[in-house]
This record gives structure tokens, sequence and C-alpha cells, in this order.
């Protein structure tokens, strides 16, 4: 140590021993969605340096990654995406960027559906014939705040796993996510008890998981398969069908085109409801748990 440390050490300026910052050098982690990334940065806190593909404001199943994306992948030690066919982009994205550490089942590889009990998941073969997707169950779980929590669960366990010396750090976030989630789950449930049991039209079947957290039905779309655009013949039916039954709105995401809700809207006298399917596709969906509030009051309010 030389002299001129020593002093400022003992006139307490500066201080010695380990590094002072806790991480100094962050985990470099790439989400394939905005969501994603939210949540790895909100158990990682200072351990990460997260960095998200997909904007939100696009269809996460049709996104062209960019050459600075796969710059990102290559340098990534950790890829966290969504697993089954939710990113249809995915492999040739793995491919070009060639960072075997983050390849299907390698340390660096974090599948968000592992553990998530899945909705419509096909009865017997499958095939993409048609161009249709969600061929191993509906990839699109974390609109349910409890697979939330359970995906907040799962990232906890890789990065404890990947960087231990950190664990304390992730499992007090994690546990602070947990409590905050726990608290709301209750309201944002109690918020629509009221209106249990009554059916929406969607978009895209992409609300399954919020429409079963909430006790609500969604059974048509204005896709005629996930992934099939609009048709004339889906639309006309839809038009009988909410005449029929009554149904009060269609939901629509922010990235889904919006001329097909809105005529069919139009026709029929039912609302348009604008949900957040990640995080960042509306103002008031900064994060998480205010997407899902977002999207609770929104549903409330159009029922009411
Ligand atoms: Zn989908």
């Amino acid at each position: 140590m030389t002299a001129i440390l020593r002093y400022l050490a003992a006139a307490g300026i500066v201080l010695l021993g380990p590094a002072v910052s806790a991480h100094a050098k962050p985990i470099k982690v790439v989400a394939t969605l905005s969501t994603f990334a939210d949540l790895v940065k909100t158990i990682g806190g200072d351990g990460v340096e997260v960095f998200s593909i997909a904007s939100p404001k696009f269809n996460p199943h049709f996104i062209e990654p960019k050459p600075s994306d796969v710059v990102k992948v290559k340098k990534a030690a950790l890829f966290v995406h969504g697993g089954l066919d939710l990113e249809l982009w995915r492999g040739p994205l793995l491919d070009a960027a060639g960072n075997t550490k983050v390849f299907p089942g390698q340390e660096g590889e974090l599948a968000l559906s592992q553990g998530i009990e899945l909705l419509e998941v096909p009865q017997g073969p499958v095939s993409r014939a048609q161009g249709d997707i969600h061929l191993y169950g509906n990839p699109h779980y974390w609109t349910d705040p409890e697979n939330g929590k359970r995906m907040a669960q799962t990232i906890c366990d890789k990065l404890c796993a990947i960087d231990p010396d950190h664990e304390e750090a992730y499992q007090q976030n994690l546990k602070a996510f947990l409590d905050r989630l726990d608290q709301k789950i209750p309201e944002w449930r109690s918020r629509l008890t009221p209106y249990r049991g009554r059916e929406l039209i969607g978009d895209h079947r992409a609300w399954p998981y919020l429409m079963h957290f909430l006790g609500l039905q969604m059974e048509h779309h204005l896709e005629p398969k996930p992934g099939i655009p609009p048709t004339p013949k889906q639309v006309e039916f839809l038009e009988g069908y909410i005449a029929e039954r009554h149904i009060p709105a269609i939901v629509r995401a922010a990235y889904f085109p919006q001329g097909a809700a809105e005529s069919l809207a139009k026709r029929t006298g039912a609302r348009v409801l604008l949900l957040c399917q990640n995080v960042g596709e509306l103002p008031e969906c900064k994060d998480y748990q205010s997407m899902i509030d977002y999207n609770v009051q929104q549903l409330a309010a159009t029922l009411e």
C-alpha cells in the first residue's frame, strides 16, 4: 500500500478491503420480451444488465431481430425466453448469434414456461400446415399474476445458480415481489367477482390465462385460429354471436391491427377494450404489476 493510500485510509477517506460495489460486473441478460426483461430486472436488481429484443408495440410471435440484437445475444451470459412456440424467431436468432453458452439446454438458457400449468394444450397430432401457432399449448401464460409469481421464482433460481455470490440479494428481491403480488392478487380477483362468468371476444388467443385468473370467459376471437388473420367468415360469425349473447366488448392488444375490431364494434355496439399484453405496450403498463393492474381496472370498468 502506498503511503498516500495508508494516509487516506487512516483518515477514513478510502474504504479498503473487498470491492465497494457488490456488482462490479453485472450479468449480461437478453430477454425476448419486455415483460420477461422487467421480471429479470426486478429479481436481478444491480446484479444484471438486461436487454429485451421485441418491442411491445409488435406481435411477439413475429419479430424480425436486428443485427444489433444478434450482437447482444452473442455477448449474453443468460438468454431468457417464453419457451413453446412463442417466439417463432428464437431459433434463427440463436443460430445467427452462435453463442453456444445460451443454446437450448445450456446453463445460460432459461425458458420461463417451466413449471407453468399450460392451457389449451392440443389433444392428438398437431401441425403447422395451416400456418397456425400455439402447437404446444397456449404460450401467453404471463398475463395471469399467479404465473408471474412462478416466473419470478424460476428467474431467481437461475440467477442464484449462475451467480451464487449474490443469492441473498436475489432472494430478497424475489420475496419483495412475491409479497407485493400476494397483496394485490385478492384485490384484483375481488374487483371482478361481480362479473364472474361474463364473456368477451378476443383478438388473438392471448388472454386465456387472464380470463382464467379473473373467472371470465373468452371462447371466440377475431383470428379464426391463432396466427391466422381475421377472415370475413369469422367476422360475420362474431357479429351474430355478439348479438345473440349480448357480449359487451372486444378485447384488443395495442399491437393488434385495429381495423377488424373497430368495424365489428361499430356494427354490433360492443366496445373495443384495449389491454396490455406486455410491459410498455401502453404508458400505464410500465412494469409487471402496473400492467396487471391496468388490465384488471379496464376489464372492471367495461363490465360495470
Ligand atoms: Zn399467440
